[in-house]
């Protein structure tokens, strides 16, 4: 059987931290699906098409890599589309707790799911989603924390 495994989350926008943690899952897994996972009542920082088109680029060599949005449940998505792991990544003992909870209410809706955590690189342990907006918002350099293959130009706001 194929092993399919989902990478959840809202990647607004997807970071080093992210990237880092599907590059090192890939020889783990037949397919992982990035499922980007967004609330239409909730407004986000970057468009849903937009942080969906960054990771297509950043993974656009990787075969194994497929990118999908998705409102609502991931166990709902993991049926769907037929995987049985959830990929997470941990930095802090705050992620383990967090991480924890999801995962065992996410096993008892739905058993034959596993899910499988990554320890952070530890370059990449402060690299937030939040921090890195903040940056973008301000105006400052957050190159460092995005992946190389991405166009910088596109994080600079207009002002
Ligand atoms: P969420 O919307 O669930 O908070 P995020 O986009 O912040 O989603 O994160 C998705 C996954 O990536 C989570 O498992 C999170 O712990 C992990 N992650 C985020 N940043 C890093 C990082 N710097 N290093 C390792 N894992 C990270």
């Amino acid at each position: 059987m194929e092993r399919v495994a989902i990478f959840p989350g809202s990647f607004d926008p997807f970071t080093v931290g992210h990237e880092s943690i599907v590059k090192r899952a890939i020889p783990l897994f037949d397919k992982i699906i990035i499922m980007i996972g967004y609330n239409s009542n909730k407004r986000s920082f970057f468009p849903v098409e937009k942080r969906e088109t960054w990771i297509r680029e950043v993974f656009k060599n990787e075969p194994k890599i497929s990118v999908e949005c998705h409102e609502g449940l991931t166990v709902d998505f993991c049926k769907k589309v037929n995987a049985r792991y959830i990929l997470r990544g941990l930095r802090t003992s705050a992620d383990f707790e967090f991480e924890r909870a999801i995962a065992q209410v996410n096993k008892m809706m739905h058993p034959q799911i596993e899910s499988v955590f990554l320890l952070t690189m530890p370059e990449h342990t402060p690299v937030n989603s939040t921090i890195v907006r903040d940056i973008i918002l301000h105006g400052g350099d957050a190159s460092k924390f995005l992946p190389a293959a991405l166009n910088m130009e596109d994080f600079k706001l207009k002002k």
